[in-house]
């Protein structure tokens, strides 16, 4: 079965992008993936900006195949074209202040000192996301091959305030055209 955009018949389900439910009559993203444990397919939910940002190649697919009207269609396929285009952008799992000077960057290899600001990153495989590390913010551009990653950030850190948003800003430096 082909990949899939459609409501959500009930609020059950749990988004595998961010963990949140996706409430009941909100269009969700569907993926189909081999079922490891039985014959046939299993399907992942993921809400559309989850899908847009971390599972970019699937979704796309499932936004040209679709008859569902999205309000945002043409934002959420264009975060789903840079996630392909720079593909270490799908890895961004949210952004905090390093609780500890333990975590090395995956960028520049040194230590994220204490209550720096530091990217969680997350590897894609066999339908699981899995904790893979961290970078600087102020390494993104070296890292993501772009800076224009301010939604991302906000959508898998909620809780990010504005005063945050704004330091962070401030590392990620001026937004340059890719
Ligand atoms: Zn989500
Ligand atoms: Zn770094």
């Amino acid at each position: 079965m082909a990949h899939v955009i459609e409501k959500a018949p009930t609020g059950r389900a749990k988004c595998r992008g961010c963990g949140g439910k996706i409430a009941a009559l909100e269009l969700r993203f569907g993926e189909r993936l081999p079922n490891p444990f039985a014959d046939g397919e299993m399907t992942h939910w993921f809400h559309l900006d989850c899908a847009a940002f971390k599972r970019p190649a699937p979704f796309l697919e499932a936004l040209a195949a679709t008859s569902e009207r999205l309000l945002d269609a043409e934002r959420l396929e264009s975060e789903a074209r840079r996630g392909v285009a720079h593909r270490r952008l799908p890895r961004i799992a949210g952004a905090e202040r390093s609780p500890s000077g333990r975590a090395q960057c995956r960028s520049c290899r040194e230590p994220i000192a204490k209550d720096d600001w530091r990217i969680a990153l997350v590897f894609y495989e066999d339908g699981r996301f899995a904790p893979s590390g961290y970078v600087h913010v102020r390494c993104s551009r070296a890292y993501f091959e772009t800076a224009d990653i301010l939604p991302r950030l906000q959508r898998f850190a909620p809780d990010l305030r504005d005063e945050h948003l704004k330091e962070i800003e401030q590392e990620l430096g001026p937004s340059a055209p890719e």
